[in-house]
C-alpha cells in the first residue's frame, strides 16, 4: 500500500487521513470545500471525547453544556442535568481543527471535488477537479449526499430523514429538546459560540412540513426566524432491514461516517460514528487484513453497528409509541422529572453510555423503583411503606 486517497474532508475523512498519515502511509485527501459550516448541531457526547480526548483538550472554541430541558406537549418540561457535559463546536471550527491535525501528520490536503472513480488494475484513477490522481486504495467520506453512486451506502428515502433549521441570535446555557405529536424526531435548540442553532429532524415527513412545524414552534417560543440564515441537509437513519446489506466496503474501498450510513437512528448522533469508523477503517488498512472488505464490516459490527441496528428497531416506538395510556415522549418527560433513577438512565443515553441492546432490561429492572420515585414525588410517601 503506497498511497491512500480520501474522498471528503469532514470529520470522517480528516480523522482517517490523520490516522493513516501518522502511521507512515502516503495520504491525499480531497474535499470540495475544505473546512465549512456543515449544517449540524455540532454536539459531541461523552462517548466521543472520552475515547478521543483531543476533542476537548485543545484551544478551538467550544461550549460545555451541563443541562438539557426535555419537553413534550401534554407533559410540560423536565430538567436533565448532564454530569458528562455535551460539547458543542461550530462545524467550521471542528472541521478546520481535524484537517489541520491531518495536515500536521503529513497528509496532503487538496481542495477539489472528486467526480469520477475508475478502477485501474488493483488501484484507482480519480478525477479531482481538472486533474487526475492515482491511488492504491480509497476511503469514501463524502457524507450523506455522496455523489459517487458506485461506493458507499445506498440510501433509500426510508433510510434517511431531512434535518433543517435556523441560526438565530441569542444565547442560553442549556440545550432544549422538544418532542412534537406524531413526529419521529424532535426539535432542538443548541447554544453555539455566539448564536443558537434551532432545528428539527423527522423521519417519514417531507422537509416542507418539518419546516412549518419548526417555524410554528419558534413563533410560539418568541424566537424570530424570518431573515435568519436557514440550513438543511440529510441525516442517514437506516431502517432495521437496511443494516444487514449496508454497503460499507468493496474491492479497494471502505466508506466511513455518513457515506456509510453510520448515524444513530434515534438521536441523530453522527460525529462520533464518523470518527470511530474512520479509526476502524484505518486500523483495517494498517493491519493489512487480507479480507479487508469483510474485516472492516466485522469490526464495525462488533464495535457499534449491531447496537445502532437494535436502535433502529426501537426508533418508531420511542417517538410514536404509547406507554401507560400516554405517548412515550410524554412519559419520558414525566418520568425524567419525577424519578432520579429514570433520570440517570436518560443521562447515560445522552452521554452515549447506555447501549440500546440493554436499555429495555435496564428500564424494566428500574421500573418498580421509578414508579416508587414518582409516587413519592407526588406526595404518596405516607401511603407507601419505606424501602430499604
Ligand atoms: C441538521 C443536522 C444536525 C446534526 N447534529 C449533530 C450533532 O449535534 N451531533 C452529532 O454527532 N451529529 C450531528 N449530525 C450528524 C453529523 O453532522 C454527521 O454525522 C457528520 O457530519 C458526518 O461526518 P462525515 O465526515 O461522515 O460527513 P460530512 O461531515 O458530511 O463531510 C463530508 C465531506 O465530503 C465533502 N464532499 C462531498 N462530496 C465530495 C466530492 N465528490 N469530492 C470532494 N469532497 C466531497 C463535503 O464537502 C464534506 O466536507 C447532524 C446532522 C444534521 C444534518
Amino acid at each position: 500500500m503506497k498511497r491512500v486517497a480520501i474522498l471528503g474532508g469532514g470529520p470522517g475523512g480528516a480523522f482517517a487521513a490523520e490516522q493513516l498519515a501518522s502511521a507512515g502511509l502516503g495520504v491525499i485527501l480531497f474535499d470540495e470545500k475544505l473546512a465549512w459550516e456543515k449544517p449540524c448541531g455540532g454536539g459531541l457526547t461523552y462517548k466521543a471525547y472520552s475515547q478521543y480526548p483531543f476533542l476537548i483538550e485543545n484551544t478551538t472554541p467550544k461550549r460545555f453544556i451541563r443541562e438539557t430541558v426535555l419537553a413534550a406537549p401534554e407533559a410540560g418540561e423536565a430538567i436533565l442535568k448532564l454530569d458528562d457535559p455535551l460539547v458543542i463546536y461550530s462545524r467550521l471550527d471542528l472541521n478546520r481543527m481535524l484537517l489541520e491535525r491531518a495536515a500536521a501528520t503529513g497528509a496532503q490536503i487538496e481542495k477539489a471535488r472528486v467526480t469520477e472513480m475508475r478502477r485501474c488494475g488493483a488501484g484507482w484513477r480519480l478525477r479531482a477537479g481538472s486533474a487526475w490522481a492515482d491511488a492504491d486504495f480509497c476511503i469514501v467520506a463524502t457524507g450523506a449526499r455522496n455523489p459517487l453512486r458506485e461506493v458507499g451506502t445506498q440510501l433509500t428515502p426510508g433510510d434517511a430523514m431531512p434535518a433543517l433549521g435556523y441560526y438565530v441570535e441569542g444565547d442560553q446555557a442549556r440545550i432544549d429538546i422538544q418532542f412534537l405529536p406524531q413526529l419521529q424526531g424532535y426539535v432542538w435548540i443548541f447554544p453555539r459560540c455566539g448564536h443558537l442553532s434551532v432545528g428539527i429532524c423527522g423521519k417519514g415527513e417531507p422537509a416542507s412540513s418539518l419546516r412549518k412545524r419548526l417555524e410554528t414552534f419558534m413563533t410560539e417560543r418568541g424566537i424570530p426566524w424570518k431573515g435568519a440564515p436557514f440550513y438543511s441537509h440529510l441525516l442517514p437513519s437506516l431502517d432495521f432491514a437496511s443494516w444487514r446489506d449496508n454497503r460499507v466496503s468493496g474491492e479497494g474501498w471502505m466508506a466511513v461516517g455518513d457515506a456509510a450510513g453510520l448515524v444513530d437512528p434515534i438521536t441523530g448522533e453522527g460525529l462520533y460514528y464518523a470518527l470511530r469508523s474512520a479509526d476502524l477503517a484505518a486500523r483495517t488498512l494498517l493491519c493489512g487484513a487480507a479480507e479487508k472488505v469483510n474485516h472492516y464490516r466485522q469490526l464495525l459490527r462488533r464495535d457499534f453497528t449491531a447496537d445502532l441496528e437494535f436502535g433502529s428497531r426501537l426508533a418508531r416506538r420511542v417517538f410514536r409509541g404509547r406507554f401507560l395510556l400516554s405517548s412515550v415522549p410524554e412519559r419520558m418527560v414525566q418520568f425524567t422529572r419525577r424519578s432520579p433513577r429514570f433520570s440517570a438512565i436518560m443521562q447515560d443515553l445522552f452521554a452515549g453510555k447506555q447501549p440500546y441492546s440493554s436499555l429495555k432490561r435496564r428500564l424494566l429492572r428500574n421500573l418498580n423503583g421509578s414508579l416508587y420515585d414518582i409516587g413519592m414525588s407526588l406526595g404518596f410517601s405516607r401511603l407507601v411503606p419505606a424501602r430499604r
